[in-house]
């Protein structure tokens, strides 16, 4: 089966309504000089600019997301945005259990999973996120946290269509620290081999790299065979640097 590269803009708390209309008018301006075989492209703005970016993309080819979602689908949780409201809005995707929600606002597996199975029953693909702490890879433990997200953050219900898992180390998230080819190729082989035996269908799940992505490193990360696209923070507020990185996406 053939995997289209994906390729993820989370652009985080970044951006008043002015300047994130021209970021996406910017990125929809370079999408012909992508490659014939285009990567699926998705922006994931702040909350506050889900409707504008959205009026912006409506009828293109780049996909809308959100950065998080409440597992509930509605209630008295202020604040918070439920997958539903994300859906009505238009958005196909959203991310879960980014490190940053995870470390900051003490998301555990538990949590990250019930958000998942929220934004798969709002019709979204769930963008999971996963990736070890500093500590955990000195120590040597990186695997083991890895199929520990995996078993805990995963719903039974993941498939292709609704599910994607971005690796992202936690110490090379917006650090300009990236993971060394070989730690990337060790680690999403390790995600591929233990979703195939998790969930049906497992091995074509997409899987993303995250983690300090910009364009002079984009091409080798995104050669390697269980690299399916990207998912970049700080290089995606940049539309030419965030096209230089979708460029380099290739389908499997
Ligand atoms: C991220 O926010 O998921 C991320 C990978 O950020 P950066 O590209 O800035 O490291």
């Amino acid at each position: 089966m053939s995997r289209r590269p994906l390729m993820v803009a989370n652009w985080k708390m970044n951006g008043l309504q002015r300047d994130g209309a021209a970021l996406a008018q910017a990125i929809l301006q370079g999408l012909p000089s992508l490659p014939e075989s285009q990567p699926q492209l998705v922006i994931c703005p702040p909350a506050t600019l889900l409707a504008p970016i959205g009026a912006v993309l409506s009828g293109t080819q780049v996909a809308l997301g959100g950065q998080d979602c409440h597992a509930k689908p509605s209630g008295a949780y202020t604040g918070d945005v439920a997958a539903g409201m994300l859906a009505d809005l238009g958005c196909r995707y959203v991310i879960v259990g980014h490190s940053e929600r995870r470390a900051m606002h003490a998301e555990d597996d538990a949590l990250v999973c019930a958000k998942a199975v929220a934004a798969h029953g709002a019709g979204l693909t769930a963008i999971i996120c996963i990736g070890e702490s500093l500590a955990d890879r000195e120590a040597g433990r990186t695997l083991d946290v890895i199929a520990r997200q995996l078993d805990l953050s995963v719903p039974q219900g993941a498939t292709t269509a609704n599910t994607v898992i971005a690796y992202e180390p936690v110490w090379a998230i917006g650090t300009g620290k990236v993971a060394t080819p070989a730690q990337v190729a060790e680690v999403q082989g390790a995600i591929r081999g233990r979703l195939a035996r998790q969930v049906s269908s497992g091995a074509d799940i997409c899987l993303l790299y995250g983690g300090s992505v910009k364009p002079d490193n984009a091409a080798t990360l995104l050669s390697l065979d269980d690299v399916d696209g990207a998912l970049v923070g700080g290089a995606s507020l940049d539309a030419a640097q965030f096209l230089a990185i979708a460029a380099h996406a290739a389908r499997r």
